[in-house]
């Protein structure tokens, strides 16, 4: 069984507020995405596909792939505008598998116990994904910045990445995802995961896989305190 990695790492960080994009700021002297990076390699994956910005592809294979002799970096990739697009390069640099991760290279904590679940999951039912239960209670609005409807807390859950998927089954929904792109971005959908991709175009909805708190997404600056306490706590 043959597994892939795809590591986003194509977005410009732009809540960050910083020069320089997030999956490249330092953690502890080391660029953020390299620490999913290290667990991918350390695991059972067969091969990881870094999806970049394009023209960062030199400073990846230099500052990142080169120096920290990662093995399994099979392609650096350019991404595209949105996260969607960036997927979609990186699925079609796969190649053949049997089995697709799909990760924000801003998710530096994703433990080798997740990897693992999340593949069990993912052989059973074709589509699996990381996900927490919502420790907070959840809103949401009119519309007009008030509360509308309360859904029942037990229900609800905070969707993180690895998500997992029967590779070919994903890429033929990515694929024509891509041809009714405009169609979408008309009607307003908005696609902010990868669980959606697999719904909407093969009707197959993705098992929840109960992970874990520290698989946290860098999103504001105050996250890198965050994930300089995990770090010491970790011993990474
Ligand atoms: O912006 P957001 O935090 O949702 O991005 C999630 C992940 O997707 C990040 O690791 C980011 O680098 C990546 N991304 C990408 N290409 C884009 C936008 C985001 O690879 N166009």
């Amino acid at each position: 069984m043959q597994s892939m990695a795809i590591v986003l790492a194509g977005g410009s960080g732009r809540r960050m507020g910083l020069s320089k994009p997030k999956q490249y700021e330092e953690l502890n002297g080391k660029p953020l995405v390299c620490y999913c990076l290290q667990t991918f390699e350390d695991s059972f994956i067969n091969g990881v596909i870094l999806v970049c910005r394009p023209g960062d592809e030199e400073y990846c294979k230099n500052e990142i792939v080169e120096k920290y002799s990662y093995k399994k970096i099979v392609k650096i990739v350019p991404g595209g505008k949105e996260r969607f697009d960036s997927v979609y390069e990186g699925l079609k640099a796969a190649g053949k598998c049997d089995y697709v991760f799909i990760h924000d290279g801003a998710r530096p904590f994703v433990s080798q116990h997740v990897l693992e679940r999340c593949l069990h999951y993912a052989a059973k039912y074709k589509a699996a994904a990381a996900a927490v239960r919502a420790k907070d209670t959840i809103k949401i609005e009119d519309g007009d910045g008030f509360i509308d409807q309360s859904p029942d807390r037990e229900m609800i859950w905070q969707m993180q990445t690895p998500q997992v998927f029967d590779y070919r089954m994903i890429l033929s929904c990515y694929e024509k995802l891509k041809k009714d792109e405009k169609r979408l971005e008309e009607a307003g959908v908005r696609i902010t995961d990868d669980t959606m991709v697999a719904k909407m175009f093969a009707g197959v909805d993705a098992k929840l896989v109960e992970s874990e708190y520290e698989n946290i997404k860098i999103t504001t600056p105050g996250d890198m305190y965050i994930a300089e306490a995990l770090i010491r706590m970790q011993g990474k």
